[in-house]
This record gives C-alpha cells, structure tokens and sequence, in this order.
C-alpha cells in the first residue's frame, strides 16, 4: 500500500482533530532518519515529538526490550518488577537527593499528578485553596486538569470557566517574544493581585524552562526571584521537564539553566525515547503527606518501558548526548540565525538553547506557516509547526544527531524559506528600516 492508501484509512476511521501536521505515514526510522511510506526519507528535526532523543531505531534500548521480552510478557502495577525497582534505583542519580519518583505513563499524567502533590500540600500543610500558578502560552497536557493549567487559550475553550479558575490561574509569561518590553517579577505579584488571588492561597507555581510554543526560556533572573519568594511563602515550584529535560536543552534538566532547584519535577518524551513513560520526582517529605495507593495507575511502571527507560539512560550518559546536545546547539544556532540573517523581514527570532530551538517567522507572514511547513516536509526534513502564535517552526532533532545532519536539515529550511519567499513575491525588502520590521 502507498501513502495515500493509508491517508484514505485514516481519513474514514480516525477523526482529523487528533492529528495536525501533513500526513508523512512512518514506515521505518534509523537515527535521525524518517522513510516513509512510499520510501521517501527524511532527515528528522522533531524527533517523533521530542521523544527519540537517543536515536531511532537505537539497537542498545532494543536489545534492553527484548532481553525484558524473553522473561515473558506481564505487567503489574500492584506488586512491583525487576526493572521498575532497577530504573528508580538508576533515575535517583539523575534528580536531587532526598527526592522519590514516582512512574506514570504519559506526560499529562505526570503533570496532573504533581499538581495533585501539590494540592494534598496545600490542603494538609499549608491549609490553604491549593491554587497553582502557570504563565500564559505554556503547555502541560490535554486531559482537563492538564488543559486547565496550561496557559494556551486555544486548547482550554472546552473547560467551563469556574474548573479553570479552581485550579489554576495564569500570569503574563517574563519574555514572550510578542510583547513589546520583558516582564519582570514585579510585573508576576501584580498579575496576581490583579487576578484576586491572595498570595496565602497559592500552592504551586508551574513552569517550563522553555515554552514549547517558542522555545523562549524563562529568564534566570526571573526564575531566581521566583524562587525566593516561594521559598518565603512556602510556595512549591514545579519544573514540567516533558519537553525540556533528558538532555534536551543541553543540560540534563531544563531547571539547570534557571539557576533554581524545583521542588517537584515531571518527566516524560525522552525518558525512555521510545515507549511510553513518565515520571514525577519531588521531595520525600511531599510524597510522605501522600497516602499509599495515592497514585495508582494500571501501567505505570510496565517492565518493557522500564527496561528502554534504563537502557536509554545509559545510552545517553555513555554516548554524552547532553554535551553533544549543547556542541550541535551552537552549530544549528549558527545555522538558523544566518537564515534568519539572509530573510530579517521574514523570520522574525530564532529561539532557543541545546537542541530545542523555534524560528518565527513575522507575524505578517503568519499566514504562509503552512505552506513552509509543508515545503520543508516536502524538501525532506520534519519539522513541528504552530505554536500559540501560529508562527512557530520548532527544531528539535535527535541528541545524536551530528553537523552533517544539522547542516542537511538547515539547508533543506533555507532553501524551503527562499521558495516560498520567491513564489509570494515577498522578494528583497531589506531597503525596509529596522523600526518596521
Ligand atoms: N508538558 C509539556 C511541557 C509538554 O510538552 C507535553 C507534551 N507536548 C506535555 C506536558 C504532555 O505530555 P503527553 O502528551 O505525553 O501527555
């Protein structure tokens, strides 16, 4: 069968709003390389989606599942496996000491039970509302806790309003790339204020090192400040690391780069870069307050996704993909700001640290994102498109990726960007001033 037999089978049995980007129907995958259905490969710049940090198709985490494999197939949640116990053991050397984990299996529910730790702590030490604090345009799930957190108005329409507002309140984000001026942190106590939240009934205040939407990081001295003043409220913060931990930003946790230590930490995505399998880490005294069989969850720490969790692990610190992460981080850096450099009028920031970087294009142009998304694709690399703006083109390979890679993908967006420039007749306007742009 060809791409389009299976495009019409998905067409007549899965409805369009689970999917969102061109129908590239995936055959096989090896490394940073994607071969379609009809036998077209692609270099990957998104990594499935910020998942197969370690590689596709990587033979050590294979051989990991299919070692598991040979024991049999079981899973339970009820009494603990082999490689649940191992890969807690191996995961407490990645997190701050004195902090438990906890397994789950995708990245909302990571997120929505973090904040429920969060809650039991608001209800039994601080005695407080139990209201979590997350910033505009920030993104930590679909399910309706999760949707209700996240800061994208576009995703959040469904929930009624007084669900939203039970939860979780959102403050402007410090450096959206969209508003004119920075906010600072006076800026965040106002917006609270202003939003009637008393300060005594906050229990949390979420965060991601980076927006997906943009791959804008939270400023570090915003994020010292935060600190602080949670610690002088006895405020939590959570760090949701689904995107920016397990190297990809070039240090293990997104976190590193704030110069903070979050007191809760949710992984997901590149944990196991393959199978599905999440994680909330917090200090021992928060998941004391929490009662056993709190977090119960059917296959959370399945022996299969355990076994490509710890295998992946190793991989990553053997192979040093964070530092590899932040070497090619400096080359695709390079590599985009000269696109953006040769285009100024078109691509309006690049954005980003280690392997997790966005180009916008103008918000004048929003309106030609698909096409370019579409003529990348075409032109031979994934990439992830949207964002809260419409404008984003998010570069997120495989940490194993090398500058060959990085230099094929890059020349595939430039030479996508000038097509589309020419065929819109967008032609030279560097004559346009600076102030205009
Ligand atoms: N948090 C962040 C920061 C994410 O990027 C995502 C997924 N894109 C999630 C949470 C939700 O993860 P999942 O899709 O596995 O539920």
């Amino acid at each position: 069968m060809k791409t389009q037999d299976y495009i019409k089978m998905l067409t007549e049995f899965e409805p369009a709003a689970i999917r969102f980007l061109p129908n590239i129907v995936w055959a096989s995958a090896d490394g940073y390389y994607v071969t379609d259905t009809d036998g077209k490969k692609r270099v990957d710049f998104c990594s499935g989606a910020m998942i197969a940090n370690s590689g596709h198709n990587n033979k050590a985490i294979i051989n990991a599942i299919k070692k598991q494999l040979d024991t049999g197939v079981y899973t339970t949640y009820l009494f603990p496996n082999i490689p649940r116990c191992e890969l807690l053991s191996l995961f407490s050397t990645l997190i701050p000491p004195n902090y438990l984990t906890a397994l789950f299996n995708t990245g909302a529910e990571a997120v929505e039970s973090a904040v429920k730790i969060a809650r039991v702590y608001a209800y039994k030490v601080l005695k407080n509302k139990g209201t979590v604090i997350s910033f505009n345009n920030s993104y930590h799930g679909r399910l309706i806790g999760s949707t209700a957190i996240s800061g994208t108005e576009s995703i959040k329409y469904w929930i009624p309003m007084p669900v939203q507002e039970a939860l979780s309140i959102q403050v402007p984000f410090p450096s959206c790339p969209y508003e004119s001026k920075p906010h600072n942190f006076n800026d965040f106590l106002n917006s609270i204020h202003e939003k009637n939240i008393d300060v005594k009934d906050i229990a949390a205040v979420i965060i991601e090192p980076y927006q997906g939407s943009s791959c804008a990081f939270l400023p570090r001295d915003f994020s010292e400040e935060l600190r602080q003043w949670c610690d002088r409220h006895k405020i939590l913060i959570i760090s949701d690391e689904v995107q920016s931990g397990m190297g990809r930003t070039g240090k293990l946790w997104g976190y590193e780069h704030l110069g903070i230590t979050p007191d809760l930490i949710v992984a997901g995505k590149g944990l196991s870069a393959c199978l599905p399998i999440s994680a909330v880490s917090a200090r021992k005294d928060l998941f004391d307050l929490c009662e056993p069989g709190n977090f119960n969850s059917t296959h959370s720490g399945n022996p299969i996704c355990s076994s490509a969790a710890i295998a992946n692990i190793h991989y990553m610190l053997d192979h040093k993909l964070v530092e590899n992460a932040e070497k090619m981080g400096i080359l695709l850096n390079e590599s985009l700001m000269k696109i953006k450099n040769k285009y100024p009028w078109f691509i309006g920031h690049v954005l980003g640290k280690g392997l997790a970087y966005a180009i916008l294009i103008d918000i004048n142009y929003k309106h030609l994102l698909k096409a370019l998304l579409d003529r990348c694709i075409k032109n031979g690399v994934l990439l992830i498109g949207g964002g809260f703006a419409g404008t984003t083109i998010k570069i997120v390979p495989p940490l194993i990726i090398d500058a060959t890679g990085i230099k094929k993908g890059c020349e595939i967006i430039e030479k996508s960007v000038q097509e589309i420039i020419e065929e819109n007749n967008l032609g030279d306007k560097s004559h346009v001033s600076e102030k205009n742009l």
